[in-house]
């Protein structure tokens, strides 16, 4: 038997059906701001992939594209400026900042009631105390996922979380401990990542590594969830791959995010809903 997959662009439409009826709730039509600095290419895809999932739910999106000479000083002015203005629901700080910025400082000056993606470090508290405003999208997304995939609660699931970053890996961990799953975060520094992965009910790669975990690391039956969105170029052109071998996982697996069309989609939709959760917070 190969694995069901997990069908994140259908999860993303439920999500979006969700925000939608929300946002027709709202007195007025939520703001979302997105702020970059100078022109990236990686930065610009997503401020497109976002504005066009904000109109098709409602929400009036803004970039506030400031020039790459911008300083950090400055940066953080326009931050304030924002934490200030109340037409404003909510704020993307477009990462990565140039050289030389301290992407925290400049996050940390974004009012957590503000914060829609969930990064300042009071957003992280309130996560860690069960008490959140906007969670993280990704981690979220990935919860989203495997809660698809395992088709129960996950009370009493061991799951091990490859990678510890601090929007994927560390709040997914303190998302999962709420649902009662007991949890193990593998990073560079864990010394049998293999056998590890081969003794849980599931997996939820977020190494930014391709082809990372093979079928032989799956325990036969597990959940896999592939947060993994790497560019890797093969002689028909780039190709977008995640951290697990697909097609030796799907052998495997009970259940399984595809990349593309699985956590990603989700991600975007649930930053909307992260949008709408801070415009009900502020009335
Ligand atoms: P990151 O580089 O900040 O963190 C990677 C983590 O993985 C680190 O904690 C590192 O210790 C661990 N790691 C790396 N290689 C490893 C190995 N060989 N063994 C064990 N642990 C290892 O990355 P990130 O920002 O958390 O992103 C992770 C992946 O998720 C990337 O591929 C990224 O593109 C993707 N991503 C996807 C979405 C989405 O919406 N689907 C959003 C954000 C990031």
């Amino acid at each position: 038997v190969t694995a069901s997959i997990i069908d994140g662009k259908a999860l993303a439409e439920t999500t979006l059906d969700r925000v939608r009826a929300a946002v027709s709730t709202l007195a007025s039509p939520p703001l979302l701001v997105a702020v970059a600095l100078g022109d990236d290419k990686a930065s610009a895809a997503y401020v497109k992939r976002q504005a066009k999932i904000a109109q098709q739910c409602g929400v009036i999106y803004r970039l506030d594209g400031l020039p790459s000479h911008t300083s950090e000083n400055e940066l953080m002015a326009h931050l304030e400026s924002l934490n200030r203005d109340a037409s404003v629901t909510g704020v993307i700080l477009q990462t990565p900042l140039p050289k030389g910025f301290d992407a925290g400082r400049c996050r940390d000056v974004l009012r957590v009631e503000k914060d829609v993606e969930g990064v300042t470090t009071m957003a992280a508290g309130r996560l860690f105390t069960q008490r959140p405003l906007a969670i993280p999208c990704t981690a979220h997304a990935a919860l989203v996922c495997l809660k698809a995939g395992v088709g129960t609660d996950l009370r009493g699931l061991d799951v091990a979380i490859v990678g510890r970053s601090e929007i994927v890996g560390k709040p997914l961990a303190a998302l999962l401990i709420h649902e009662s799953a007991t949890v193990t975060v593998c990073h560079r520094g864990t010394k049998d990542l293999a056998g590890t992965l081969r003794r849980v009910d599931a997996i939820v790669a977020a190494a930014g590594s391709p082809g990372l975990v093979t079928g032989a690391m799956i325990k036969p039956g597990a959940v896999v969830v592939d947060v993994g969105t790497n560019a890797v170029s093969t002689p028909e052109g780039t190709k977008l791959v995640g951290d697990v071998r697909f097609d030796e996982a799907k052998e495997v697996a009970k259940a399984i995010t595809p990349v593309p069309g699985g956590v990603g989609q989700v991600t975007v939709a649930l930053l909307m809903m992260n949008v709408v959760e801070l415009a009900r917070a502020k009335r």
